[in-house]
């Protein structure tokens, strides 16, 4: 298949280009280059800097590309914190830029669309592992603009007949040899405590000690970028046979903020100094994921299914790349 990959210069999307490639698949990635890296983008994909607000551009991909079978939408404001201090950026841009995309691929006639939607749709589990079917209650105006997406998709499949899958992923972490986490600034766990490991920070802060876990410190189901990557590659092989589907994403392992502290101590060699700071809003105090569904139905079954793999591989990638793609 030809799938154009929204935000396919960022760290999931680039990391999914190219396992679409080696799967043999054909690759157009756009990205506005806002937070992706040019060096992310796999050589053998086609490459469009265009930003999703330009209805221009967005027109001029689809008219040089008309037989695109499929789209991954990674393009986005992602961050849970910034969304509760810049709630436009994600309430207006994420949903107006993904309703230029969707009008231009039915117009062009694609058929096939994944979603990349987030755990931060579930604020309020009834359940925990949190199966596809909970009540949905956005954690912040990030997960509320995920979810209107999903709502978008939901009608354009009822009208336009796209067919979907939203892949609600929980903490897509880890790195792979040549392609990795690079944000400016970095906000996440891992990649912070790993900049502690090597000396570029002095500590690192963790958001609360006081949740209703067993530590105190929020719990997080840690998933490897590799097995989302695998994940959405399935998920768009099986849409024409089993129509449009929401998965839940993880290892269905939760693991605190101190555990994830000290299995990278443990793999660094480093103390990794930390404090205790205040609650970070937006942030429940535990999500985990029950992916029961995506692997019955796709054979999906992570291959990094340990917070010692997954750090390990962030660790790999933070030492080879210091200054990520920055050198
Ligand atoms: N966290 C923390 N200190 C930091 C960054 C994150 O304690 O400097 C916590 C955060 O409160 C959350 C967990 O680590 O409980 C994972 O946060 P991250 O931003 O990596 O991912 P998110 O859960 O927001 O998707």
């Amino acid at each position: 298949m030809k799938i154009l990959v929204t935000g396919g210069a960022g760290y999931i999307g680039s990391i999914t280009a190219a396992e679409l490639i080696a799967a043999g698949h054909k690759v157009v990635v756009l990205d506005n280059l806002y937070q992706g890296h040019i060096q992310a983008v796999p050589p053998e994909a086609a490459f469009v800097q265009v930003d999703l607000a330009d209805r221009e551009a967005l027109a001029g991909v689809f008219a040089a590309h008309p037989d695109i079978d499929g789209i991954m939408h990674f393009a986005s404001y992602t961050l849970v914190g910034e969304s509760m201090e810049r709630p436009l950026l994600y309430l207006r841009d994420n949903l107006v830029n993904a309703a230029n995309l969707l009008e231009y691929a039915v117009a062009a006639g694609v058929r096939r669309f994944v979603l990349s939607s987030t755990a931060n749709l579930f604020d309020e589990p009834e359940r925990m592992p949190i199966e596809p079917d909970n009540k949905i209650v956005p954690g912040s105006p990030y997960g509320e603009s995920k979810f209107f997406i999903e709502r978008m998709l939901h009608w354009f499949e009822r009208i336009y007949g796209l067919r979907y899958a939203c892949l609600r992923y929980f903490n897509a972490s880890g790195d792979t040899p040549g392609r990795g986490e690079h944000h400016d600034p970095e906000t996440h766990l891992i990649p912070l405590v790993l900049q502690v490991a090597l000396g570029q920070r002095s500590h690192i802060t963790v958001f609360g000690d006081d949740y209703p876990t067993p530590d105190g410190t929020c719990v997080r189901d840690y998933v490897h970028v590799l097995d989302l990557a695998q994940a959405h590659i399935l998920a768009m092989e099986a849409l024409d046979r089993l129509g449009s589907r929401k998965y839940n994403l993880g290892n269905g392992n939760g693991f605190s903020v101190m555990q994830v502290i000290e299995t990278a101590r443990k793999i660094t060699g480093h103390p990794i100094p930390h404090v205790i700071g205040p609650r970070r809003p937006g942030d429940p105090a535990i999500l985990i994921a029950s992916s029961e569904s995506i692997r019955s139905e796709l054979g999906w079954k992570p291959r990094y299914p340990d917070l010692e793999s997954i750090i390990s591989s962030a660790w790999e990638w933070h030492r080879s790349h210091p200054h990520g793609y920055a050198e």
